[in-house]
């Protein structure tokens, strides 16, 4: 994997697509700069070699046009917002341009000297962005010379900045940024693995979801634990009552398949035991424990149970290799967090005793996130969509550009 530690950048302008798409509040301030400082030791590289930088990126989903009425660039998508936090970590000017491809916007960055950085105004402030459209992401190529990206968060996307751009530039002028290195590696590190066991934990909502994700791990796990809303569609498959809880009817059959797949190739498939169940979807709710064979009718799942979080927790102890998606339970409410800290607490204990572990895409992280485990696990991805898709096995458009496969 060619990364911008192989290149000096002395002398050299260097196009790098960020994701700093950040959350700002009504004062446009940032509320999380997490994005921000993931890009940082690429851009501090770069400057230290004696290059410039031009950053690009997205913010937002900015609408340009209502019922055919074209809309004017909205102020609040606006990456000058950004400007205030960059000088600071940066500790040093950060110039902009208003307009990602305008002819002030080139020659501001055709004059950048060795330790300067441009900052590009929103790309998606032009529809050509998500179009993918060629001749916007040549123009988009004449920022730079060598590119760099940096924003795993997008990979799956094939847009202008993220993937077409860099079919103007040669094989030996293109590169990961040390992010997308980083979460690329980090993933390969399951994908590839050799040390075993390896063990997958799945969770969240619905099974439709995490289908394609299955499917891919069924070659590569050798364990996958299932919990979250997603078990209860398993269970019923078997023929089991599982009350009100949450299910896809449509899914069962599904389901009936991957456990016969997963028991030819070999793969134990963990469901839950049991599980906490509520009388209603609130955290008022009154609750009992109940084994999901037998949940009453008026009572739903709403995180996994004692026996279940006991049984994950030692398959999880005796693993080498951990990948944990999607939350066990509706930890957004107090009474249903335990299924989740539990898993939480056992990643967190395999990893210490050596165990190398990634928590990967949206609520996983928020999870680890909110219990303060982010620096108990070996590593936490930034790429919520574009890590799922890389477990499904996909091939990333904007990995594959830098990579030209
Ligand atoms: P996902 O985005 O597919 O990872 O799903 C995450 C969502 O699944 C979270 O908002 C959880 O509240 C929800 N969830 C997890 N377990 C359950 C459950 N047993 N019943 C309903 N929703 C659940």
């Amino acid at each position: 994997m060619k990364t911008l530690q192989e290149i000096n950048f002395k002398n050299l302008r260097a196009l790098i697509r960020v994701d700093f798409n950040v959350p700002l509040n009504e004062k446009h301030e940032i509320s999380d700069t997490t994005r921000i400082d993931a890009a940082l030791p690429s851009i501090k590289k770069i400057l230290k070699d004696g290059g410039s930088v031009v950053l690009m990126s997205h913010l937002g989903r900015p609408k340009l046009e209502f019922q055919s009425v074209k809309l004017g660039a909205e102020d609040k998508y606006s990456l000058r917002h950004l400007l205030p936090y960059l000088k600071k970590v940066l500790n040093q000017e950060v110039f902009f341009a208003d307009d990602c491809v305008s002819e002030e916007a080139f020659s501001t960055s055709k004059s950048l000297q060795k330790g300067e950085v441009l900052l590009l105004e929103n790309l998606r402030f032009y529809p050509e962005e998500t179009q993918g459209d060629e001749d916007f992401a040549q123009l988009l190529a004449q920022h730079g010379h060598i590119y760099v990206n940096d924003a795993f968060g997008t990979a799956h996307r094939a847009h202008a900045s993220t993937t077409i751009v860099a079919h103007s530039f040669a094989e030996s002028d293109k590169c990961f940024g040390f992010l997308m290195a980083a979460e690329i590696e980090n993933a390969n590190k399951v994908l590839r693995s050799t040390d075993k066991p390896v063990t997958a934990i799945l969770g969240g909502a619905k099974v439709s979801d995490k289908i394609k994700i299955i499917e891919n791990l069924l070659d590569v796990a050798d364990n996958i634990i299932i919990g979250g809303g997603m078990a209860y569609t398993f269970f019923k498959a078997q023929g089991g009552q599982i009350g009100n809880s949450l299910v896809e009817e449509d899914k069962t059959q599904l389901a009936l398949e991957i456990l016969e797949k997963a028991k030819s190739k070999n793969v134990k498939i963990l469901l839950p035991a049991d599980s906490l169940v509520a009388d209603a979807f609130s955290n008022d709710a009154n609750t009992k424990i109940a084994l999901n064979t037998d949940i009453e009718n008026g009572w739903m799942g709403l995180d996994i149970g004692p026996l279940a979080q006991k049984e994950f927790a030692s398959c999880i102890m005796a693993s080498k290799i951990i990948l944990w998606n999607g939350p066990m339970g509706v930890f957004e409410m107090s009474k249903f967090q335990q299924g989740t800290k539990a898993i939480a607490d056992a990643v967190a204990a395999a990893t210490s005793n050596g165990a190398f572990s990634l928590v990967g895409g949206g609520d996983s992280v928020a999870a680890v996130n909110l219990f303060g485990y982010n620096e108990k696990v070996s590593y936490v991805s930034t790429g919520g969509g574009a890590m799922l898709e890389y477990f499904e096995g996909k091939t990333l458009p904007g990995i594959a550009a830098i990579e030209e496969i």
